[in-house]
């Protein structure tokens, strides 16, 4: 945990990224370039909070009505926050992969290719 929380962009390689994105696209298909533009934006508002889970920080430029979302894998299946039936459109998130699990998806894809190990 401790290790993770100094990991900045910084360390993150163009190329780790770059790869990281491409197996993205590949694990998505049919995703917009659009949604994979968000996930990418995203992915400095992800922070590890526990073994398998995650916030992201919240956009209003994207869309998001709140100041930050949990992401986590319930049963080796990502879930998240703004998949909750409490909250407005959750029903038409929930059909498809919203961002917020792109962006954590990207972002242990690219902690994984950066050799930072524990994502
Ligand atoms: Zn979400």
């Amino acid at each position: 945990m401790e290790r993770e929380a100094c990991t900045t962009l910084s360390q993150i390689s163009e190329d780790a990224l770059r790869l990281a994105l491409a197996k993205l696209r590949a694990r998505f298909r049919g995703k917009s370039k659009a949604w994979l533009k968000r996930c990418a934006k995203r992915l400095k508002d992800v922070q590890r909070v526990d073994v398998d889970s995650w916030a992201v920080k919240g956009r209003p430029e994207l869309g998001d009505r709140y100041p930050s979302y949990l992401v986590r894998v319930i049963d080796g299946r990502y879930r998240c926050s703004c998949h909750s039936p409490y909250r407005p459109y959750a029903a038409k998130r929930r059909r498809s992969v919203c961002s917020h699990v792109g962006s954590v998806v990207l972002y242990r894809l690219v902690k994984r290719l950066g050799g930072l190990g524990d994502a």
